[in-house]
């Protein structure tokens, strides 16, 4: 895993998980927010941490946030300092902007102004774990649109040292193999579009793309 340096701007509930994650995961991080005690809390975690006023854009070049390879813009109590720091963010130059709105409107104009990726945390862990619960072994879940995602799961039992010809997983159960996980001498490699005569392997993880009302009918498969 790369080192990159991330900006993580609002150190509320979000920000400061955000943040601790980012540090266990041996980021380097610059934490910044308008309250001191939030700063106080993560100092000791991040690589530093800064009381400024983020609409700021000098104190924002002040903090190293121009060197900044991501950063993450985690403040919904006040939609105005929000934007506003996004805006300064983009002026300075950081190619990677997460942003967290509270509303359907803020998420909107989060989007005009460009940033790379809009997060709704509430909604978001709302939507995971109702599909949690419907699909209690999937590894990852990509949404492709409300009727289809791409799940990842471990290779049910019933398809081990089958060949995906005589799965038949398209006409039997509505699904695409995209690709497969699977650990080489060690190593994590992964088959993309594999071949129909490809077998299948006790620990593959399968990428599963289909009907969300079919991927929930994966765990029924033994
Ligand atoms: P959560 O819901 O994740 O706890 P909040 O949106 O309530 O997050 O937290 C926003 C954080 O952003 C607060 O810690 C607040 O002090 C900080 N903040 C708000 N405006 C600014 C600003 N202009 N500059 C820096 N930090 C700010």
């Amino acid at each position: 895993m790369s080192k990159r340096l991330y900006a993580v701007i609002g150190l509320g509930r979000f920000g400061s998980a955000v943040a601790s994650t980012l540090v266990s995961l041996g980021q380097d991080v610059i934490g910044l927010d308008d309250n001191e005690d939030r700063v106080r809390e993560i100092g000791e975690l991040t690589t530093h941490a800064l009381q400024i006023d983020a609409t700021d854009i000098r104190a924002l070049r002040q903090a190293g946030v121009n060197a900044a390879d991501v950063a993450v813009i985690s403040i919904g109590e006040n939609i105005e300092a929000s934007l506003l720091v996004v805006m300064q963010v983009k002026d300075l130059g950081v190619p990677h902007i997460i942003a967290k709105a509270v509303t359907p409107l803020h998420g909107r104009i989060l989007e005009k102004l460009g940033v790379t990726r809009v997060i709704f945390p509430e909604r978001e862990m709302a939507e995971r774990t109702a599909r949690s619960l419907v699909i209690p072994n999937a590894l990852d879940y990509i949404t492709l649109s409300s009727d289809f995602s791409i799940v990842e799961v471990t290779v049910p039992t019933k398809f081990v040292g089958q060949t995906l010809r005589s799965i038949e997983l398209r006409a039997r159960y509505g699904l695409t193999l995209v690709a497969i996980k699977r650990q080489v001498a060690g190593k994590e490699e992964t088959l993309v579009s594999p071949p129909a005569d490809q077998v299948l392997l006790e620990g593959d993880i399968v990428a599963l793309l289909g009907k969300n009302e079919m991927l929930a009918r994966i765990e029924t498969i033994r």
